[in-house]
């Protein structure tokens, strides 16, 4: 089949590679009909996840048609399903609390090894996201295997179009978790900075939550026109102080909930910034934190601090004086996504959340290194691509 590869900084190319095969009775094989290119995925693009290797299938936002299953598989034959990306036992101690992002049997033992001694615990598994998360063959190809399909799978009716539903399998879930885990009060200003698909959906969450006013912080003047068309504020970083700006539109208080969408890869020319690009150049650091630091800063005393966006090591200059000084809460981690389908499936259906304005661009599989590119060098137009196999 053919594949979209990783084989290094700035090199994803389109291989032939074998098919997937059933290897546990619980595994389905899904024919992919749809498949995004994540804005996390360009954390790979940029070589700064560790434990990528040559050839490694990319892609965790996906969707198909079920074309075989194994014994202990409940999914049947033609039936249309996204797939979280996240890859969930079920019934492990995590799963049973509905924590499916931290599940302990779906990382296989040697990968549990590389991701143990950096945070303590292994880490859950993920589609194509290194071998830190399990080394799983991602989706950006013709065929994947699904492992635990009677647990991840979400069945769509097949009328529905892909574009309508492709997202449930990370981006949407991931911004409403990232609103959710925000504690958003009726009449809450909330403040999120990266108007990236995560965040625009995190926006449009907290507006459904309840939020009175939301604050989309972006400089790409065409991601900033998204939020606004969403019913967000806009406040350009590259034109307006951040802080001043948000003090002004929260009464002079502060934003009662700030979401950092935006993650390891930070931009701007704020002096701690630039120093963090250089240093996540030469590999001393791994993260960049300007989004964060300033999430944190400009939070109201007693607020609450949301990180969806992606971290991967150790950040300096973490700003732990005024989280406890203004007693702020902070939480984060990698969505539960199988939490979220039903709900979101069933706003999708009922017409409270569309999210296929977000895709810019669609293109056929083929195409995917062209589609990484773009969506890497032009972040203002290329705002979500959609890839198909043909
Ligand atoms: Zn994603
Ligand atoms: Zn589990």
């Amino acid at each position: 089949m053919r594949a979209l590869t990783w084989h290094g900084h700035h090199d994803v190319r389109v291989d032939t590679v074998p098919d997937p095969e059933i290897i546990n009775p619980r595994d389905a094989i899904i024919k992919v009909t749809a498949t995004a290119i994540c804005g996390s995925d360009l954390h790979l693009y940029d070589g700064v996840i560790p434990g990528m290797m040559p050839g490694d299938i990319l892609g965790h936002e996906f969707m198909g048609e079920v074309v075989e299953t194994g014994p202990k598989s409940t999914l049947e034959k033609g039936q249309k399903v996204v797939v979280p990306f996240t890859i969930s036992c079920g019934s492990c101690y995590f799963c049973q609390k509905q924590q499916y992002s931290a599940c302990d049997n779906s990382n296989p033992v040697d990968a549990q090894d590389l991701s143990e001694p950096l945070y303590g615990h292994a880490m859950s598994a993920l589609f194509g996201y290194s071998h830190l998360t399990g080394g799983y063959a991602g989706g950006q190809s013709e065929y994947v295997r699904v492992p635990f399909s009677d647990v991840g799978p979400i069945v769509v009716p097949d009328h529905v179009e892909d574009e309508k539903v492709l997202f449930l399998s990370d981006i949407l879930p991931t911004g409403w978790m990232a609103a959710e885990n925000a504690d958003i009060e009726p009449g809450d200003t909330v403040a999120v900075w990266g108007c990236g698909p995560v965040g625009l959906f995190a926006i449009q969450s907290a507006l459904l939550m309840g939020a009175k006013q939301v604050i989309g912080i972006d400089h790409h003047p065409h991601r900033l026109e998204l939020a606004r068309s969403l019913g967000a504020k806009i406040v350009d970083f590259s034109r307006t102080h951040v802080g001043e700006a948000l003090m002004e539109m929260s009464g002079g208080i502060g934003p009662d909930a700030v979401i950092d969408a935006v993650g390891m890869e930070a931009h701007g020319f704020a002096p701690d910034n630039v120093i963090e690009v250089v240093k996540q150049k030469v590999g001393v650091a791994a993260d960049r934190g300007h989004a964060l630091r300033e999430a944190l800063i400009t939070c109201r005393k007693g607020g609450r601090v949301s990180v969806p966006g992606v971290y991967g090591g150790f950040l300096d200059k973490f700003p732990l004086g005024a989280m406890m000084q203004k007693g702020l809460q902070l939480r984060t981690g990698q969505t539960h996504v199988q939490k979220y389908t039903k709900p979101l499936l069933e706003k999708i259906l009922n017409g409270e959340i569309d999210t296929t304005f977000l895709i810019s661009h669609r293109l056929p599989l083929e195409q995917g290194p062209e589609g990484y590119k773009n969506f890497h060098d032009n972040q203002n137009e290329w705002t979500k691509v959609v890839l198909r196999p043909e």
